[in-house]
């Protein structure tokens, strides 16, 4: 990408505060921390493109706009109790909790997303787990409702 007129924000600081890594062959790419992030406090501060386009990389800013050619925030994992959060005015990645060394970041793509790029099932394993992720704004799809209806068979 060579024009930059829209470029977000002018400064990503402290970017090897975090690492993009392979997590595994399910979940794909993720978000590892290198160091400590008390609760509360500014993982990272992010630029992209913001556009009105939705590709499987990039996040909802507003009710029409989307963040894409992120370095790390487009590959976060989605977690139904994360971690981390993303403070779409400030463009920065806000620790919920303590992060520690490695632990994989986490964000509730419901937090900012209208709809998903894809909606999927999640494996993220907490007690409070949603089970299908869709977007804020969205329902369950037909492969969804046919997810859910199988689990809840069980
Ligand atoms: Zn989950």
């Amino acid at each position: 990408m060579t024009s930059a007129p829209d470029r977000a924000t002018a400064q990503q600081d402290d970017d090897e505060a975090l690492e993009v890594v392979h997590l595994d062959d399910l979940r794909g790419l993720g978000v590892r921390a290198r160091r400590a992030f008390p609760a509360g406090g500014i993982v990272h501060r992010f630029a992209g493109v913001v556009s009105e386009y939705i590709c499987q990389h990039s996040l909802q800013v507003d009710a029409s706009r989307h963040i894409s050619g992120t370095r790390y925030i487009g590959y976060l994992s989605h977690g139904c109790a994360p971690n981390a959060r993303l403070d779409m005015s400030a463009f920065t990645v806000v620790a919920l909790r303590d992060i520690a060394p490695d632990d994989i970041v986490t964000i509730d793509y419901a937090g900012t997303e209208h709809r998903l790029h894809r909606q999927f099932a999640c494996r993220c394993q907490a007690s409070t787990c949603r089970g299908w992720i869709v977007g804020s704004a969205e329902h369950p799809n037909d492969e969804g409702l046919g997810w859910l209806a199988a689990r809840d068979a069980n």
